[in-house]
């Protein structure tokens, strides 16, 4: 099986030694699952001090990578037949479980880090997608090309150890995960629920479909309102049970996130 390959253009290729020590996402560079080339804009920079910043048209504040270098960066790249190149910007659409899910079945992502104050705009069209990890401004897009790197990588085949535990969990559909246990059986004098060690399966489910719906609702909402729930027609009678025991537990710690 070919590697699903990562072709990552940034000023601060040394960012990306913390893939190196990620655990499932090391195993996957060992096993070939994923292949991942750095392509440093510094060598692609102009003249004898490799320059590849400069001061925006119009003033401001700041530096402006400029078009050149990563175009050459970018043109150094060779594509395979499946691939996409996505520009790492806070103006971009904010990335999703079902993105990385939908990448995930590709054979390459390029990804262009901006830096300093962001980019020249004419590298936007070198984009299929701009992305963003979220409404704050980092430094440089190398954090969120290494949180692309690694959702997608835990994705693919081979990767986790089983492939299961992708099915439950938050935001693989419009729900949050239900709450783990593991041993001991009583913790602080807090006790594990008693249906997760009667054994009786189809309860356990149950048990677990109902607080992930509750721990949807209490936190985010908005997830469920924004969510087509043809899957599910019992949802909405779970959905009004849910929401008297969130009027219950008005007061709680969440209160204190008034936007959740
Ligand atoms: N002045 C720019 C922000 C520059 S931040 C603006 O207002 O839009 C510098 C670089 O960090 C960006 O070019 C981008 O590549 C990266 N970056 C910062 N925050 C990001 C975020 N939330 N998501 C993705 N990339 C981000």
């Amino acid at each position: 099986m070919s590697s699903f390959n990562f072709d990552v253009i940034t000023l601060f290729p040394k960012a990306f030694e913390l893939i190196n020590n990620l655990g499932v996402i090391t195993r996957a560079l060992d096993k070939n699952l994923i292949d991942m080339k750095l392509h440093d804009l510094r060598e692609f920079g102009e003249g004898s001090y490799r320059q590849v910043d400069d001061k925006p048209y119009g003033g401001g504040a700041g530096m402006v990578l400029k078009p050149e270098p990563i175009y050459k960066a970018y043109e150094s790249i060779r594509k395979l037949p499946k691939s996409k190149t996505l520009l790492m910007t806070p103006q971009g659409k904010v990335l999703k479980q079902k993105d990385l899910a939908r990448w995930s079945i590709l054979d390459q992502i390029i990804i262009i880090c901006g830096q300093y104050e962001g980019f020249d705009e004419r590298i936007r069209c070198l984009a299929d997608e701009e992305i963003s990890i979220g409404d704050y401004v980092l430094s440089g897009g190398e954090i969120p090309a290494i949180s692309i790197i690694n959702g997608l990588t835990r994705l693919l085949p081979g990767t986790l150890g089983d492939p299961d535990s992708l099915v439950d969990e938050s935001h693989n559909s419009s729900l949050l995960e239900y709450p783990q246990y593991t041993r001991p059986l009583t913790f602080k004098d807090m006790k594990v629920p008693d249906i997760l060690v009667s054994g009786n399966h189809e309860e356990i489910n149950l048990w677990r479909r109902q607080k992930s719906i509750e721990r949807t609702l209490e936190r985010r909402s908005d997830l469920i309102s924004n969510a087509n729930h043809k899957e599910s027609p019992q949802i909405d009678g779970i959905i009004n049970e849910s929401n008297q025991f969130i009027e219950l537990n008005k007061g709680n710690e969440y209160d204190v996130y008034p936007d959740w």
